[in-house]
């Protein structure tokens, strides 16, 4: 079963396809010893880590992060044959974690791309773990095909649809594939997906009507219904995933994960996807009740959806300010939901979240206007937010997302360090090299020097 269709405004977005402009073209990946430690040092190392910040170098062994720390600890730690990278003063993170995009099940009918095809740009712009939203039997048996065939590199984690997204129920096939949350599955089922108002069919459902007897959108179920849906999954054992537009949408969402947990804590992390319209007095309820809330990056503002809100509304709009503010602690999560948002390129998005403009799938600049220039985060917030908080709502967060002794070695080196430039300069930045598990997966043709070659 495909996707429905889209309505005109979202396909008026997906007319240029999603490539990675600005990315240097890849070079041979050389193959090296995989049981051989590397050595990264001379570099800004971005750990994500609270408790160790920053370092200089990092130290690999196989699969895994062996070692985080200065110069002189870690290159002490070298052994006969290790390979040594001298990062000349790069900025070296974990991977982008994209906890919610459809660069896989769309990759066919809107990137007109092969699966291989849409992960070799996913990794040439620093994504090394992904939540793909919208999978059907058919799909998941494509994916386990691929996973069996060893062509799998990026980690993944698929989210079943109980409903598609016009809101109609899917059945109970998902019920026979269980979550799973075993440390290092490269493919793992991770829960299920729920449509609850409109954006891709149908429109988000608001307090307010964007124009004048446009109506104020559309809910997919009674809340009763969502109830039952969210308590059906979560009693199985399911993380609930629900796409929640509008503030209407949202309440809804937000009400049916507070009945199914019943006063206890969110272990099954549950989310709720997009919050694009958030009525001030539900921005506290994420925390209240626990719920993860994940974000876009960018306000389309190059190919607007339709009319700006109203004034009276404007704060309402992808509040990501008042989102962090109201919820200290909750680890909110951004997400790309790309192909239909924007080119598949975090960096842009993270220059989104700073500075509130948009990049064009042209390359072009949209400058954002004041009142969404009122919704802008740090660098220093939005890192994690593209990293460990994203892993977390995959339940990969003991795995990856930061750079510690013990997790995999997922990670990317920029062309520079996003936390210290001029926020304007993050859209220069590139990915000069991505690394999952310890291996190469892309090493752009301008930074072979960085390529751990056996020396
Ligand atoms: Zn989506």
């Amino acid at each position: 079963m495909k996707t429905k269709p889209l309505t005109i405004i979202f396909l008026s977005l997906l007319i240029s396809a999603c490539t990675s402009l600005s990315s240097p073209a890849a070079a041979p990946v050389p193959t090296v010893d995989p049981s051989a430690q590397r050595i990264f040092h001379n570099g800004v190392i971005l750990t994500m880590n609270p408790d160790q910040p920053q370092a200089q170098a990092i130290a690999i062994t196989g699969e895994m992060i062996e070692a985080v720390g200065s110069d002189a600890d870690i290159l002490a730690l070298r052994r006969p044959g290790a390979i040594v990278v001298d990062l000349q003063g790069r900025t070296l993170m974990p991977g982008f974690v994209d906890p919610h995009t459809h660069i896989f099940n769309d990759a066919e009918q809107y990137l007109d791309m092969t699966v291989l095809e849409a992960q070799q740009v996913a990794l040439e712009n620093g994504i090394t773990t992904i939540g793909d939203m919208y999978v059907n039997e058919d799909f998941l048996e494509d994916m386990q095909k691929l996973d069996r065939a060893g062509g799998l590199q990026i980690r993944t984690s698929l989210y079943l649809v109980m409903t598609d997204n016009c809101g109609d129920l899917q059945g109970d096939w998902w019920q026979q594939y269980t979550p799973t949350r075993t440390p290092g599955e490269r493919l793992r089922i991770g829960g299920v997906k729920i449509f609850t108002d409109g954006g891709t069919c149908e429109e988000p459902a608001l307090s307010y009507e964007l124009e004048p007897g446009a109506g104020t959108g559309d809910l997919f179920h009674s809340q009763e219904e969502l109830n039952g849906l969210v308590a059906e999954a979560h009693s199985a054992g399911y993380q609930v995933t629900i796409h929640a537009v509008g503030d209407r949408a949202i309440e809804q969402a937000q009400n049916a994960i507070a009945a199914a947990l019943g006063g206890q804590p969110n272990t099954l992390r549950h989310r709720i996807d997009h919050n694009s319209v958030i009525r001030p007095d539900l921005l506290p309820r994420y925390g209240e009740i626990g719920i993860l809330p994940l974000v876009f990056g960018p306000y389309p503002l190059c190919e607007p959806f339709g009319p700006p809100p109203p004034a009276e509304y404007q704060a309402w709009e992808w509040p990501w300010r008042a989102l962090l503010d109201a919820n200290p602690g909750l680890p909110v999560a951004w997400h790309g939901d790309d192909p239909f948002f924007g080119r598949i390129r975090p960096l842009d998005d993270l220059y989104s979240l700073v500075t509130r403009n948009e990049i064009g799938r042209d390359g072009r600049v949209c400058e954002a206007p004041e009142w969404q220039k009122a919704h802008t985060i740090t660098a220093v917030e939005a890192l994690p937010m593209m990293t460990i908080n994203a892993a977390y709502a995959l339940f990969r967060d003991e795995e990856v997302g930061s750079l510690e002794p013990g997790k995999y070695a997922d990670l990317i080196v920029l062309t520079g360090d996003p936390m210290t430039i001029e926020p304007e300069a993050i859209r220069e930045l590139n990915v000069s090299l991505t690394v999952i598990g310890g291996q190469v997966a892309y090493c752009a043709a301008d930074s072979q020097s960085l390529c751990p070659t056996s020396d």
